[in-house]
């Protein structure tokens, strides 16, 4: 048994990331850019006034209230097209160019409009209520590097950069396989012996949520012809899943036929509970992931290898986010599995600090306690018995897992 940093490391090592294809904007919400998006546009691209009010000279409201002849207006996409000289302020609405010879704007509160005449009664310093030609970029800057994840304000940054599509990793396509002779699809009749099958359908979601694309091949069953027959899909994803029948039982078929099939083993059993048969190799190339069949550790093991390795492909970091709380609950003394415990995360009234209460039952069939969880307690090897008020690892759950 290898450990889990081991086992993570070998996951994602060598992993090249996905190539690149061009998507609207309007499709590029949880994308991943390519390339470096450089700016195509300044912006403001001209010197505009931020306030409703009056364009003017600052000297000449240096000493108020002063009444200044009104030369014209300046709007948004209406420049003033003349300039502005001593004893002159020209109407300007926010957005709007500043006129040639204006350097700062006095609020329309401070003002009164008489015939051609208007009346300052506060004063304004040059570049008061003014922004900038290039205030927020400029023409070539790069605002969002390759590997940026694109939420929707950085989508509003590459709009305002005059982008109107951008070049963003492809999503991974990943076969997702659930094997045994016992699982049922949800929904369908079920004889005693059936169960349903829950990690097709989780994993899947999981996939999407990470920015991939599933491609659900449906059940195995336990029989080399009925694998062999599946996981010829392989071949044309960038990467496979399987759960189940990856244990020592006369039935756990998976690893003896990816083994015939070609596959180059990297590992598997892990020092981990949830989820000690792991197994990870490569096919042709194609990675392959054998995650146990119980739904928990499935899931507990997605969260681990899977996310890591769907992240490099995209070129996203791949740490997972961990914070530290203080314990709810006794814990006894740990194995030499390291251990992730179901927990509620709850806030602390006085202090405000995270507390992680790991649940009693950590049975990893009991998929109800997984959905119920906020974070995973971390339990390295051999942690010595703790006590409710101890630090501990979590990892919290994003609301999408
Ligand atoms: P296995 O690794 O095939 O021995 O499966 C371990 C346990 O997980 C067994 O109790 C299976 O019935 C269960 N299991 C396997 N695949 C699934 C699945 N797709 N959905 C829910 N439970 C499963
Ligand atoms: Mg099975």
């Amino acid at each position: 048994m290898i450990s889990v940093d081991v086992a993570r490391g070998k996951v994602i090592e060598d992993v090249m990331p996905v190539g690149a294809e061009t998507v609207s904007l309007a499709q590029a919400l949880g994308r991943v850019l390519a390339e470096d998006v450089a700016a195509r546009v300044s912006h403001p691209p001209v010197t505009v006034s931020a306030m409703d009010g009056w364009a003017v000279r600052a000297q000449d409201v240096a000493a108020v209230p002063v009444t200044l002849a009104v030369i014209g207006q300046s709007a948004a996409g209406h420049p003033f097209a003349g300039s502005l000289a001593a004893g002159e302020a020209v109407r300007i609405f926010t957005g709007a160019p500043m006129p040639a010879g204006a350097d700062a704007v006095v609020m329309q509160e401070d003002s009164r409009a008489e015939g051609g005449h208007v009346t300052l009664t506060a004063s304004s310093p040059t570049g008061k209520y003014v922004r900038a030609a290039g205030l927020d970029f400029s023409d070539g800057d790069v605002l969002l590097p390759a590997g940026t994840l694109l939420g929707a304000r950085g989508i509003g940054l590459a709009a305002a950069m005059n982008h109107p599509w951008l070049a963003v990793r492809r999503r991974p396509r990943v076969a997702v396989l659930s094997t045994g002779d016992e699982i049922a699809m949800p929904g369908e009749p079920l004889g005693t012996a059936h169960i349903v099958g829950s990690n097709g359908p989780a994993l899947c979601a999981f996939v999407t949520a990470l920015g991939a694309e599933p491609v659900h091949l449906g059940i195995a069953r336990d029989s080399r012809q009925s694998l062999t027959a599946m996981v010829a899909a392989a071949a044309g994803c960038d990467l496979l899943v399987i759960s189940g029948g990856a244990s020592v039982g006369d039935y756990d078929l998976v690893k003896d036929v990816l083994a015939e099939a070609g596959l180059v083993q990297e590992f598997y059993k892990i020092a981990m509970r949830p989820g000690k048969p792991l197994m990870f190799g490569r096919l042709h190339g194609t990675p392959v992931l054998g995650l146990p069949g119980n739904p928990v550790s499935a899931m507990v093991c997605a969260m681990l290898f899977l996310a890591p390795l769907l992240r490099s492909m995209l070129g996203l970091a791949v740490d997972l986010d961990t914070a530290t709380a203080v314990l709810g609950r006794d814990l006894p003394a740990n194995d030499a599995r390291q251990d992730y415990l179901r927990a509620g995360l709850t806030r602390r009234p006085d202090t405000g600090g995270l507390v992680a209460t790991p649940f009693p039952t950590q049975d990893s069939a009991v998929l109800s306690g997984l959905t119920a969880a906020d974070c995973l307690v971390v339990r390295p090897p051999h942690a010595a018995a703790a006590i409710a008020g101890e630090s501990v690892t979590v990892i919290p759950l994003p609301a999408l897992w």
